[in-house]
């Protein structure tokens, strides 16, 4: 695991742990761009939501109770954003798959 959420999965970089399991991991992005700001990832090393297979559906459909669960937790459940980027030309910079779950503030258009 060579990118940095590969390091903060071995514990080997700090991360704000929201929630973790053996399989998922939820931190604090470090830069928030809304007040509740946090990222959902598999432990498991995939590039991003287009290198996923057929057996990852599972886990996928984890990542997502978990955003709910967590939603819940910060009081965000009536207005939230889950997004992920795919690819450089999308703006992803970590090479490891990772959902953004963002809310708090009134969201603007995706533009
Ligand atoms: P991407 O651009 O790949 O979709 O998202 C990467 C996110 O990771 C960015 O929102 C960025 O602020 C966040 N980030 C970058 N480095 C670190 C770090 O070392 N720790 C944490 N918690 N977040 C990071």
């Amino acid at each position: 695991m060579s990118t940095i959420f590969g390091l903060i999965i071995q514990g080997k970089l700090p991360a704000k742990k929201v929630f973790e399991n053996e399989r998922i991991l939820a931190i604090e992005d470090i830069h928030p761009i809304a007040p509740v700001h946090i990222l959902i990832m598999p432990k498991k090393e995939i590039r991003d939501i287009h290198n996923l297979d057929v057996t990852d559906w599972p886990l996928m459909g984890e990542i997502l109770e978990v955003a709910q669960k967590i939603a819940e937790e910060k009081g965000i459940e009536n207005g939230y954003r889950l997004l992920t980027n795919c690819g450089k030309e999308a703006g992803q910079t970590i090479f490891h798959l990772h959902f953004h779950l963002i809310g708090g503030r009134v969201l603007g258009s995706m533009g």
